[in-house]
Protein backbone atom coordinates (compact mmCIF):
# COMPACT_ATOMS: atom_id res chain seq x y z
CA UNK A 1 0.00 0.00 0.00
CA UNK A 2 3.19 2.55 -0.41
CA UNK A 3 1.41 4.10 -3.00
CA UNK A 4 -1.79 5.26 -0.22
CA UNK A 5 0.25 6.07 2.56
CA UNK A 6 1.51 9.45 3.33
CA UNK A 7 5.16 7.95 3.70
CA UNK A 8 4.94 5.55 0.81
CA UNK A 9 4.40 8.57 -0.89
CA UNK A 10 7.04 10.53 -0.36
CA UNK A 11 9.47 7.74 -1.20
CA UNK A 12 8.07 7.38 -4.74
CA UNK A 13 8.56 11.50 -4.53
CA UNK A 14 12.45 10.96 -3.79
CA UNK A 15 12.82 9.76 -7.67
CA UNK A 16 11.49 12.73 -8.70
CA UNK A 17 9.16 12.58 -11.89
CA UNK A 18 10.30 9.00 -12.73
CA UNK A 19 8.95 8.15 -8.99
CA UNK A 20 5.91 10.42 -9.28
CA UNK A 21 5.03 8.86 -12.73
CA UNK A 22 5.49 5.25 -11.20
CA UNK A 23 2.91 6.44 -8.30
CA UNK A 24 0.28 7.37 -10.81
CA UNK A 25 0.65 4.30 -12.85
CA UNK A 26 0.66 1.89 -9.57
CA UNK A 27 -2.27 3.66 -7.75
CA UNK A 28 -3.90 3.90 -11.46
CA UNK A 29 -3.69 0.10 -11.69
CA UNK A 30 -4.91 -0.47 -8.16
CA UNK A 31 -8.04 0.94 -8.60
CA UNK A 32 -8.43 -0.72 -12.13
CA UNK A 33 -8.07 -3.75 -11.12
CA UNK A 34 -11.73 -5.07 -11.30
CA UNK A 35 -13.65 -3.89 -14.20
CA UNK A 36 -15.34 -0.61 -13.74
CA UNK A 37 -17.73 0.26 -12.33
CA UNK A 38 -16.62 -2.24 -9.31
CA UNK A 39 -13.20 0.32 -8.87
CA UNK A 40 -11.01 -0.37 -5.13
CA UNK A 41 -11.55 3.11 -3.65
CA UNK A 42 -8.16 4.53 -2.62
CA UNK A 43 -7.17 7.47 -0.42
CA UNK A 44 -7.24 10.58 -1.59
CA UNK A 45 -4.00 12.96 -1.30
CA UNK A 46 -2.70 16.99 -2.37
CA UNK A 47 0.44 15.86 -3.01
CA UNK A 48 3.29 18.85 -4.47
CA UNK A 49 1.12 21.96 -3.20
CA UNK A 50 -0.74 21.88 -6.62
CA UNK A 51 -1.78 18.49 -7.45
CA UNK A 52 -4.80 16.16 -6.05
CA UNK A 53 -4.64 12.21 -6.06
CA UNK A 54 -8.28 11.14 -6.41
CA UNK A 55 -9.66 7.38 -5.14
CA UNK A 56 -9.97 6.43 -8.85
CA UNK A 57 -6.21 6.66 -9.55
CA UNK A 58 -6.51 10.14 -11.44
CA UNK A 59 -4.45 13.34 -11.41
CA UNK A 60 -5.86 16.44 -10.77
CA UNK A 61 -4.61 19.66 -10.96
CA UNK A 62 -5.50 23.25 -9.24
CA UNK A 63 -6.30 25.51 -11.81
CA UNK A 64 -7.44 28.74 -9.90
CA UNK A 65 -7.87 29.99 -6.55
CA UNK A 66 -10.15 32.34 -5.59
CA UNK A 67 -10.56 34.19 -2.59
CA UNK A 68 -14.51 33.89 -2.19
CA UNK A 69 -14.44 37.85 -0.11
CA UNK A 70 -12.59 40.23 -2.41
CA UNK A 71 -13.37 37.67 -5.92
CA UNK A 72 -9.95 38.06 -6.49
CA UNK A 73 -7.25 35.40 -8.09
CA UNK A 74 -4.50 34.38 -5.82
CA UNK A 75 -1.15 33.10 -7.01
CA UNK A 76 -1.02 29.31 -6.85
CA UNK A 77 2.82 28.68 -6.31
CA UNK A 78 2.42 31.56 -3.20
CA UNK A 79 -0.68 30.18 -2.05
CA UNK A 80 0.54 26.61 -1.36
CA UNK A 81 4.31 26.97 -0.21
CA UNK A 82 3.97 26.42 3.03
CA UNK A 83 2.30 22.92 2.11
CA UNK A 84 4.08 19.81 2.99
CA UNK A 85 4.77 17.63 -0.19
CA UNK A 86 2.29 15.02 0.56
CA UNK A 87 -1.25 15.83 2.80
CA UNK A 88 -4.39 13.52 3.14
CA UNK A 89 -7.56 15.30 1.08
CA UNK A 90 -8.99 16.27 4.25
CA UNK A 91 -6.27 18.43 5.44
CA UNK A 92 -6.08 20.10 2.88
CA UNK A 93 -10.35 21.08 2.77
CA UNK A 94 -9.75 21.98 6.35
CA UNK A 95 -6.91 24.49 5.23
CA UNK A 96 -8.35 25.58 2.86
CA UNK A 97 -11.94 26.18 4.32
CA UNK A 98 -14.85 27.89 3.47
CA UNK A 99 -13.08 30.99 2.39
CA UNK A 100 -11.95 30.21 -1.87
CA UNK A 101 -12.90 28.79 -4.83
CA UNK A 102 -10.81 26.17 -5.91
CA UNK A 103 -11.09 25.38 -10.07
CA UNK A 104 -9.16 21.53 -10.61
CA UNK A 105 -8.97 19.86 -13.73
CA UNK A 106 -7.71 16.52 -14.43
CA UNK A 107 -4.35 16.00 -16.29
CA UNK A 108 -1.39 14.26 -17.13
CA UNK A 109 2.26 15.47 -16.23
CA UNK A 110 5.24 14.42 -19.24
CA UNK A 111 7.77 11.06 -17.84
CA UNK A 112 11.55 11.72 -16.85
CA UNK A 113 12.22 11.07 -20.97
CA UNK A 114 9.39 13.91 -22.65
CA UNK A 115 10.69 17.11 -23.95
CA UNK A 116 9.54 19.98 -24.76
CA UNK A 117 8.94 19.94 -28.57
CA UNK A 118 9.75 23.47 -29.03
CA UNK A 119 12.71 24.44 -26.78
CA UNK A 120 13.89 20.80 -25.93
CA UNK A 121 14.30 21.17 -22.21
CA UNK A 122 12.76 18.01 -20.23
CA UNK A 123 10.43 18.66 -16.72
CA UNK A 124 11.29 18.08 -13.35
CA UNK A 125 8.63 17.81 -10.31
CA UNK A 126 8.76 21.68 -9.38
CA UNK A 127 7.92 22.50 -13.03
CA UNK A 128 6.19 19.86 -14.60
CA UNK A 129 2.92 21.93 -14.30
CA UNK A 130 3.99 23.98 -16.56
CA UNK A 131 4.41 21.29 -19.31
CA UNK A 132 0.63 20.64 -21.45
CA UNK A 133 0.02 18.05 -23.65
CA UNK A 134 -0.86 18.69 -27.62
CA UNK A 135 -3.37 16.22 -28.47
CA UNK A 136 -3.18 17.25 -32.28
CA UNK A 137 0.44 16.64 -32.58
CA UNK A 138 0.71 14.29 -29.41
CA UNK A 139 3.63 15.98 -27.89
CA UNK A 140 4.86 17.94 -24.81
CA UNK A 141 5.27 21.54 -24.89
CA UNK A 142 5.60 23.90 -22.39
CA UNK A 143 2.26 26.35 -22.19
CA UNK A 144 5.03 29.36 -22.51
CA UNK A 145 7.06 27.52 -25.95
CA UNK A 146 3.59 27.05 -27.39
CA UNK A 147 1.76 30.24 -26.91
CA UNK A 148 5.17 32.35 -28.04
CA UNK A 149 4.89 29.99 -31.16
CA UNK A 150 1.43 30.34 -31.67
CA UNK A 151 1.70 34.32 -31.27
CA UNK A 152 4.71 34.93 -33.68
CA UNK A 153 2.95 32.45 -35.93
CA UNK A 154 -0.33 34.42 -35.82
CA UNK A 155 2.14 37.57 -36.61
CA UNK A 156 3.72 36.02 -39.89
CA UNK A 157 0.39 35.40 -40.98
CA UNK A 158 -0.39 38.87 -40.58
CA UNK A 159 2.37 40.46 -42.27
CA UNK A 160 1.80 37.85 -45.44
CA UNK A 161 -1.65 39.03 -45.28
CA UNK A 162 -0.45 42.53 -46.09
CA UNK A 163 2.13 41.06 -48.26
CA UNK A 164 -0.29 39.66 -50.35
CA UNK A 165 -2.45 42.64 -50.25
CA UNK A 166 0.72 44.37 -51.77
CA UNK A 167 2.40 45.82 -48.78
CA UNK A 168 5.38 44.69 -47.41
CA UNK A 169 7.05 47.72 -45.38
CA UNK A 170 4.35 48.08 -42.86
CA UNK A 171 5.31 48.48 -39.09
CA UNK A 172 3.24 46.33 -36.78
CA UNK A 173 3.39 47.52 -33.06
CA UNK A 174 1.83 44.96 -30.26
CA UNK A 175 -1.15 47.16 -28.69
CA UNK A 176 -4.60 46.11 -26.20
CA UNK A 177 -6.23 42.88 -26.98
CA UNK A 178 -9.81 44.56 -27.19
CA UNK A 179 -11.40 41.20 -26.86
CA UNK A 180 -10.18 39.65 -23.92
CA UNK A 181 -9.85 40.17 -20.09
CA UNK A 182 -5.97 40.13 -20.45
CA UNK A 183 -4.56 43.07 -22.63
CA UNK A 184 -1.87 40.63 -23.90
CA UNK A 185 1.19 43.00 -23.59
CA UNK A 186 2.41 41.19 -20.66
CA UNK A 187 3.88 38.02 -22.53
CA UNK A 188 3.43 36.08 -18.95
CA UNK A 189 -0.72 36.13 -19.39
CA UNK A 190 -0.72 33.76 -22.07
CA UNK A 191 -3.03 35.97 -24.00
CA UNK A 192 -2.07 37.66 -27.78
CA UNK A 193 -1.78 41.50 -28.15
CA UNK A 194 -4.06 43.01 -31.01
CA UNK A 195 -1.72 45.11 -33.30
CA UNK A 196 -1.66 48.53 -34.91
CA UNK A 197 -0.18 48.46 -38.37
CA UNK A 198 1.50 51.70 -39.83
CA UNK A 199 1.20 51.54 -43.87
CA UNK A 200 3.83 53.51 -45.56
CA UNK A 201 2.33 56.64 -47.17
CA UNK A 202 -1.19 56.51 -45.30
CA UNK A 203 -2.71 58.54 -42.48
CA UNK A 204 -2.82 56.92 -38.88
CA UNK A 205 -3.23 53.39 -38.74
CA UNK A 206 -5.42 50.00 -39.24
CA UNK A 207 -5.68 48.27 -36.18
CA UNK A 208 -5.97 44.13 -36.38
CA UNK A 209 -5.77 41.58 -34.09
CA UNK A 210 -8.22 38.13 -33.18
CA UNK A 211 -11.85 38.48 -31.88
CA UNK A 212 -12.70 34.63 -30.97
CA UNK A 213 -12.75 33.24 -34.75
CA UNK A 214 -12.78 36.27 -36.50
CA UNK A 215 -9.81 39.04 -37.06
CA UNK A 216 -10.90 42.54 -36.47
CA UNK A 217 -9.69 45.03 -38.86
CA UNK A 218 -9.91 48.68 -37.81
CA UNK A 219 -9.27 52.04 -39.63
CA UNK A 220 -11.61 54.42 -37.44
CA UNK A 221 -8.38 56.01 -37.21
CA UNK A 222 -7.93 57.09 -40.80
CA UNK A 223 -11.66 58.43 -41.30
CA UNK A 224 -11.63 57.07 -44.87
CA UNK A 225 -15.85 55.10 -45.59
CA UNK A 226 -15.19 51.69 -46.92
CA UNK A 227 -18.18 48.86 -47.22
CA UNK A 228 -18.74 45.33 -48.56
CA UNK A 229 -22.17 45.40 -49.34
CA UNK A 230 -20.98 41.35 -50.80
CA UNK A 231 -20.02 40.46 -47.39
CA UNK A 232 -22.25 39.13 -45.00
CA UNK A 233 -20.14 39.47 -41.68
CA UNK A 234 -20.53 42.07 -38.58
CA UNK A 235 -18.95 45.84 -40.17
CA UNK A 236 -19.60 49.15 -40.53
CA UNK A 237 -18.06 52.04 -42.38
CA UNK A 238 -14.38 51.77 -40.31
CA UNK A 239 -14.91 48.01 -39.29
CA UNK A 240 -15.32 44.46 -40.81
CA UNK A 241 -14.51 41.03 -39.51
CA UNK A 242 -12.31 38.87 -41.78
CA UNK A 243 -12.88 34.67 -41.25
CA UNK A 244 -8.95 33.97 -41.77
CA UNK A 245 -6.64 35.08 -43.56
CA UNK A 246 -7.34 34.63 -46.78
CA UNK A 247 -10.47 36.91 -46.28
CA UNK A 248 -8.14 39.60 -44.59
CA UNK A 249 -6.04 39.59 -47.40
CA UNK A 250 -9.03 39.93 -49.76
CA UNK A 251 -10.44 43.21 -47.25
CA UNK A 252 -6.57 44.30 -47.17
CA UNK A 253 -6.78 44.79 -51.13
CA UNK A 254 -9.82 47.31 -51.49
CA UNK A 255 -9.16 48.66 -47.93
CA UNK A 256 -6.01 50.07 -48.04
CA UNK A 257 -5.80 52.40 -51.56
CA UNK A 258 -9.13 53.50 -49.91
CA UNK A 259 -7.83 55.12 -47.44
CA UNK A 260 -6.81 58.62 -46.77
CA UNK A 261 -3.11 59.27 -48.05
CA UNK A 262 -0.77 61.38 -45.23
ZN1 LIG B 1 9.72 24.68 -24.05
Amino acid sequence: MKYDTQEGIKKYLTNGIQGFNLLLSDRHNQAHKRPWPDLERLNEWFVLSRYRLDCFGQLWVITEIQDKTTHKYLDINEFFKNFSSVIPIDSFNECISDNFWITTSMTRVPGDLDECNICGEHWTLEDMHTAEWDSYNEEWNHKRCSYLKTRKSHLDHFKMAFDHAGYRCCDFTPTKNEYHNKDGLNEDDGCEPWYIVDIPGVLNFIKIGWRKNVINIDWSYNGAIINFPEENVTQNDHLIHAYGYDKMGEYLKKIIPNLIKG
